[in-house]
């Protein structure tokens, strides 16, 4: 039995298109002839299950090994064969129709997925990388004889009788001259790592020896003998195939560690199953998350039917939970995704929402639960958190029943918990309450201790998004505002009915505020009087919120009016406490030099409070103190 025919596509080109156009991404070859291998072992079962195959199934694994002298790569099944008919049905009539387009459309496709998808090309990516490729098969079916199929990469093929004795496959490469690097052991063993460490059917690559007591010596020590054993590169039943009712907590984290060796313990996981209106299975953990997002990126691995597909997962999961880990498994994502296909794709958006709400339940269900546990870990769960919200309006309705607000003496609030706290005191006299908030503790230590002595709460927002967070709690809560604790002097922050009178007469205020002007003598200070309580300090210095958030956005890379804001000079207000017995000391001193130095002195104490006395002024500010101590 000898037989020769031609590929039945309409055109020539097609090999030289696959070889050349694609060979970016060519190592998926082994990712395709691996799962038909695997498809192949699976269908063997199932006959087997379904009674229509009674043979012995025997040790279903598939082998891939090469040889470098021959130029080889073998890939070996025992799984349901194929014969000469089934040969030129599924591998000759390759299944697409518009050749001509096809070469038209993708001469100049960078994206090798995508082509192999689209038109069923999944065995003809052996060509990628070798110039000549063999079948020897080897059908279940009784009286079936072994059929031997080769192909130059010209739509030439000859079929003849093949020498497989036992049921199942071998698919033979012959690698091209431009192919080496497949003939190294370390890059195949790290394509089939990254391809393959899932598959449902143990794959064996080469062999490895090992150790093996062997009882003792006459002197009594330990004795070795060595032993060959195959080496299986993957493990056929990850967990997420499992029920979570079979799993425990260390199943999951032995198993966060087989996918990110070196990485710290997750802070907790979700086990997502759903069977509709998709497919999905999968175990997402919740990375402790230091401030390198970027690098933590791209940490999810898609798979289909536990073969590893990508792990840019940008469409599949949304975009403020892509610093989670984990793998997601679909069947409803064909083994050759592409870019434009996931965005299109109805399925890939309800998995998206889909992850979205299971994300939250879970959320939810810890807080519950275990409000304290949940606690514990909002440093690292509240950066989630907040960006959902700030991201996603469905998120935000969610979470706002589990976000928490820390103040500075580290104690946890819901949003509804933190208002009635503040109500009664932060209220201002327009009815607006008002959060105050530090961003910096240590740095405004001042600020807060004087809103505290007014029994005012002060928040933490110390984190990185934490201002587009506060942004975002303004729009969605009513007659609510946040300010820095640092952006007025108390009174102002909150402003309420009840007024201070001030001890100065009016042209006592204006010698004042001159005295100062001429003291601090810099534009960006603007000096004013303010009737303070009397133990509050002389000077404070501040700046006005909105502006403040404005250079803030600017820094950040804001457009608009946030750069024209960003490209003004900083710019604080300088209050000056007509109340404090300082300012009436500095009024009441007959030596010019002498309020001068004081006024300077009250100053610099101000700005010194907050870090941002610095160099010259620090230098003058300690020489002024030492002979102000004499
Ligand atoms: P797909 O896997 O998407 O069907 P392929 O081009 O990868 O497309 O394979 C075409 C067909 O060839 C398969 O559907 C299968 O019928 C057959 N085939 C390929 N490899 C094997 C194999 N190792 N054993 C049995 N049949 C195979
Ligand atoms: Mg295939």
């Amino acid at each position: 039995m000898q037989e020769k025919g031609n590929i039945s596509i309409h055109t020539e080109n097609i090999f030289p298109i696959i070889k050349k156009f694609l060979y970016s991404d060519n190592e998926i070859f082994l990712r395709e002839l691996v799962s038909n291998a695997v498809d192949a072992s699976q269908k063997i079962k199932r006959l087997a299950s379904l009674g229509e195959y009674n043979g012995e199934l025997g040790e279903l694994q598939v082998e891939v090994s090469f040889d470098k002298e021959k130029r080889t790569i073998t890939i070996s099944d025992r799984g349901l064969g194929m014969t000469a008919e089934e040969i030129k049905k599924y591998i000759n009539q390759v299944a697409f129709s518009g050749a001509t387009e096809f070469v038209e459309k993708f001469k100049d496709a960078k994206d090798a997925n995508e082509i192999i998808g689209k038109f069923g090309l999944g065995f003809y990516s052996a060509f990628m990388v070798a110039d000549k490729v063999e079948i020897n098969s080897l059908s279940y079916k009784e009286g079936a004889v072994s059929a031997r199929w080769i192909c130059d990469g010209s739509t030439e093929f000859e079929l003849m009788e093949g020498d497989r004795a036992t049921r199942g496959t071998d698919i033979i490469l012959h690698v091209n001259a431009d192919s080496d690097e497949f003939l190294e052991e370390t890059k195949l063993r790290g394509i089939l790592n990254k391809y393959c460490q899932f598959l449902p059917v143990p794959i064996k690559f080469g062999t490895r020896t090992e150790q093996e007591p062997d009882g003792e010596d006459e002197e009594g020590k330990a004795k070795f003998k060595e032993i060959t054993v195959d080496d299986i590169i993957n493990n056929t039943t990850p967990i997420w195939t499992k029920s979570p009712t079979e799993l425990t907590d260390e199943d999951y984290l032995r198993f966060y560690r087989e996918l990110y060796p070196f990485s710290e313990e997750p802070l907790f996981w979700i086990h997502l199953n759903v069977d509709y209106p998709f497919n999905l299975t999968g175990v997402l953990y919740f990375p402790k998350v230091k401030n390198d997002f970027e690098m933590q990126r791209n940490k999810i691995k898609l798979f289909s039917r536990q073969v590893f597909i990508t792990d840019e997962v940008k469409d599949i999961v949304p975009e403020f939970l892509m610093l989670l880990h984990g793998v997601i498994d679909s069947p409803d994502i064909p083994l050759n995704v592409s870019r434009s296909f996931l965005q299109a794709d109805g399925n890939v958006k309800k998995i998206n929402s889909y992850i979205t709400r299971k994300v939250a339940d879970k959320l939810s269900e810890l807080f519950k639960t275990d409000r304290a546990s949940y606690q514990a870990k909002w440093g690292d769960i509240g950066l989630f958190v907040k960006y959902g919200m700030i991201t996603e309006d469905k998120f935000y309705d969610k979470a706002k029943d589990f976000v928490l607000l820390e103040n500075v003496k580290n104690e946890y609030f819901t949003l509804p918990e933190y208002q009635e706290k503040t109500k009664h005191l932060q209220t201002d006299k327009e009815g607006t309450l008002v959060y105050l908030y530090s961003n910096d503790a240590g740095k405004q230590d001042s600020f807060i201790r004087t809103a505290e002595k007014r029994s005012y709460d002060v928040l933490l927002m110390n984190s990185p998004i934490d201002t587009h967070f506060i942004a975002q709690l303004e729009q969605k809560l009513e007659k609510t505002t946040l300010k820095r604790v640092d952006a007025d002097v108390v009174d102002n922050l909150i402003a309420k009915d009840e007024k201070i009178e001030s001890i100065l007469s009016e042209d006592q205020s204006k010698a004042v505020k001159e005295l100062f002007e001429k003291a601090i003598n810099k534009s960006t200070m603007n000096v004013e009087m303010a009737a303070l309580a009397p133990d509050e300090f002389p000077v404070t210095v501040t700046m006005d919120e909105f502006m403040r958030r404005m250079k803030d956005m600017s820094r950040n890379g804001g457009g608009g009016m946030m750069s024209f804001y960003g490209n003004l000079p900083d710019s604080y207000k300088v209050s000056v406490n007509s109340n404090h017995k300082l300012i009436q000391r500095i009024l009441q001193s007959t030596d010019e030099n002498n309020q001068q130095r004081l006024a300077r002195q009250a100053f610099d104490l101000a700005l010194l409070s907050q870090g941002m006395l610095t160099g010259a002024d620090l230098t003058d500010f300690v020489t002024r103190s030492v002979d102000l101590i004499d």
